[in-house]
């Protein structure tokens, strides 16, 4: 199908009709595999002061941590030992976590684990050599979502700073050569139908290696507390289409989609997902972690959340590998460059 065919039977189709494309598409590109990814939220600090977060700067009631990199390397050590390939190091904007420390960090992890990880970052926007810094140090894929394609709404959300810094951002690292990662919530305040379409669009130009979307959850204590509350159905709508767009991109069944709903990450794997992220942080840590409110699994530690995780994947017949999980759409590309 065309672009332009993919968006008129998006408009046009059930919800049933829609999900059992994106699944026929994603079996095609994964057949039935769901990659792990061990997350490890390592700070809650943040410059930022984005509307939406609940760990934006000006929210006084956080308590805030760092993990120091010997502790962030002792996680990631034990996850290796326990299978898993692929590490995502999340954090806000943090000043002791400029990209010169993250670079050690990198290394460091690198070499404990003879290589054979990948190591995803996401921590926001950095200079152009500040990314190229972590591609040197080893760092593999980077995710920063755009949050919402619509510039005036990402302004406002995002406390002044325009859509362009990011999209500045992405297209450093896809030009350092990092697996790029992007993305956006579901359900924000004044998103239409066609910002959400148009979001799809985005990441289709961007031809991006992951994508991750999620519902957005008012969190308390935050400028949009009173915002309207999503039900899953929009996410599924919109991880669809995406698979549908992007048939080889990696793209996770996030926390929040099991947030809001506590099916919502096998509704998400039906509608083409392939990828979950057991949250191996500390459980003290990840309980002050929340970026929403009610976030799941706070007091499992990621090793629980491995063995669930594998029984909810069997009931919407996949099954969850332990292998890397490099990017098909990267893969490709290098293909096509090569012939
Ligand atoms: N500081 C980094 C990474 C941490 S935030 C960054 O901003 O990129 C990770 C993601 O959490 C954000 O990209 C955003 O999409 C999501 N998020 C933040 N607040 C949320 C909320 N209230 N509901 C749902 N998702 C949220
Ligand atoms: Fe900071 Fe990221 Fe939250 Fe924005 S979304 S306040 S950059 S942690």
């Amino acid at each position: 199908m065309t672009e332009n065919e993919i968006i008129d039977f998006y408009k046009n189709s059930s919800d049933a009709e829609l999900i059992n494309k994106a699944d026929e598409v994603c079996r095609m590109s994964y057949g039935d595999k769901v990659y792990l990814r061990g997350l490890v939220e390592f700070s809650n600090y943040c410059n930022m002061d984005c509307l939406y977060c609940g760990i934006r700067k000006s929210n006084s009631k956080v308590v805030r941590y760092r993990l120091s990199p010997e502790q962030i390397l002792e996680i990631v050590k034990k996850g290796f030992k326990a299978g898993l390939k692929t590490f995502v190091l999340q954090s806000g904007e943090d000043n002791f976590y400029d990209s010169k420390n993250l670079a050690l960090l990198t290394e460091k992890i690198k070499k404990e684990t003879s290589e054979e990880t990948a190591i995803t970052l996401s921590c926001g926007i950095m200079t152009r050599s500040g990314y190229n810094d972590l591609k040197n140090a080893g760092c593999d894929r980077y995710l920063m979502r755009f949050e919402t394609s619509d510039e005036k709404l990402h302004q406002y959300l995002r406390n002044g700073i325009s859509l362009k810094r990011r999209l500045k951002a992405l297209n450093d690292l896809k030009e350092l050569g990092f697996e790029t990662g992007s993305g956006y919530m579901v359900g924000l305040p004044d998103e239409t139908e066609e910002i959400r379409i148009n979001n799809a669009l985005l990441c289709k130009k961007l031809e991006l290696d992951m994508v991750g979307i999620g519902p957005f959850i008012p969190h308390p204590d935050t400028p949009l507390k009173d915002a309207h509350k999503n039900n899953i159905e929009l996410a599924v709508r919109a991880t669809a289409l995406l698979r549908i767009l992007l048939p080889y991109a990696n793209i996770p069944a996030t926390t929040a989609s099991g947030t809001i709903d506590k099916n919502g990450r096998e509704k998400i794997l039906k509608a083409g997902a392939n990828v979950l992220m057991p949250n191996i942080t500390p459980s003290d840590n990840k309980k002050n972690y929340l970026l929403y409110p009610d976030k799941i699994c706070v007091d499992e530690s990621g090793f629980q959340c491995i063995t669930c995780l594998t029984k909810r994947v069997s009931t919407v017949s996949k099954k969850i590998v332990m292998d890397r999980g490099d990017s098909l759409s990267n893969r490709l590309k290098m293909q096509k460059s090569f012939l």
